[in-house]
């Protein structure tokens, strides 16, 4: 059975982003958790989280950890600021040409279509060299959900529907990416 490995960034004493009354630690970690049980539930996949609650874990021991299991796919979820709006993702340089691309290909897209239905922009994929990205075995995405700092992006977030929507989006994404069996 495919591993898929959820990893809602930050946590504890680490909020990430903080603007108009949202902090990332708790909104990646909200949909990190839907995002788990819509796949378990809907798709033949394993899928572990690297944190379920709001704790502090490591960057290295996020990776580790999905080295350690033999992860099949690793996709961290985070939020932006910094004065953007709109939708990007992350793989490691380098590694467009190769699975992790055609990987973030699929997704990105889904991701990419939802935000499109609301007039969010998608800002495109990208490369960096996150921990997260460098130090996974396997495949990996990191993906940033919109700027918490601009207040249409932020007005989003805020609707519980909205949330659930984008964890479907991710949850299709990652199932069409891996060509899961439902
Ligand atoms: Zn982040």
């Amino acid at each position: 059975m495919p591993i898929v490995v959820i990893d809602p960034g930050h946590g504890g004493t680490d909020p990430g982003a903080v603007a108009n009354g949202l902090q990332e630690k708790d909104l990646s970690l909200e949909i990190g958790l839907l995002v788990r049980e819509k796949l378990e539930s809907q798709y033949i996949v394993d899928a572990r989280m690297t944190r379920e609650s709001d704790t502090a874990v490591g960057l290295s021991t996020r990776a580790s950890y999905a080295n350690s299991i033999g992860a099949d796919y690793f996709v961290s979820l985070h939020h932006n600021a910094g004065g953007g709006t709109g939708f990007e993702s992350y793989v490691y340089p380098g590694t467009r040409n190769t699975e992790t691309g055609r990987l973030q290909d699929v997704l990105h897209r889904e991701i990419a279509d939802f935000f499109a239905g609301f007039g969010l922009f998608d800002r495109g994929k990208k490369e960096s060299n996150f921990a997260v990205v460098r130090e996974t075995a396997m495949p990996a995405i990191l993906l940033e959900h919109l700027f918490l700092d601009r207040t249409t992006d932020a007005n989003f977030l805020k609707d519980e529907s909205f949330i659930i929507s984008l964890a479907d989006a991710i949850t299709r994404g990652i199932a069409q990416a891996l060509s899961l069996q439902s």
